[in-house]
């Protein structure tokens, strides 16, 4: 497991709410919300980022967005939200450990996270 907090969080070294658990992935309310909802989707897998992905992993990543559409459809977001990975340091990624953004709840006008 990667030794960032999401890793910690997945192992159960950091005990967090999870919102949905399944063998590939956990869903978690993000700490630090910018929109009425959201929340991360992980894969246990610790792939660090999405270029580091393999080709190995096309099941793994549309499992990931199958559960991103889901978690908008059942949190009631699903008519208007925004999906995001943010990639690398220059990209905005603070946590390294592969995570998709479900945003929604308000009108998102703003460029990104
Ligand atoms: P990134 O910037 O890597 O795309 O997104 C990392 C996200 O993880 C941020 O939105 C940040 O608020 C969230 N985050 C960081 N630490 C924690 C934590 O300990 N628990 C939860 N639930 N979210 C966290």
């Amino acid at each position: 497991m990667s030794d960032t907090i999401f890793g910690k969080i997945i192992s159960g070294e950091i005990p967090a709410p999870k919102i949905f658990e399944d063998e590939h992935c956990i869903v978690i309310n993000d700490i630090s919300p910018q929109a009425p909802v959201h929340v991360l989707v992980i894969p246990k897998r610790p792939i660090k980022m999405l270029t580091d992905a393999e080709s190995s992993d096309q099941s793994l990543l549309g499992h990931l967005l199958l559960v991103a559409r889901q978690q908008a459809k059942e949190l009631g977001i699903a008519e208007g939200c925004r999906f995001i990975v943010n990639n690398g340091e220059a990209g905005g990624q603070t946590v390294f450990h592969l995570h998709i953004h479900v945003l929604g709840g308000q009108t998102l006008t703003e460029q990104g996270l």
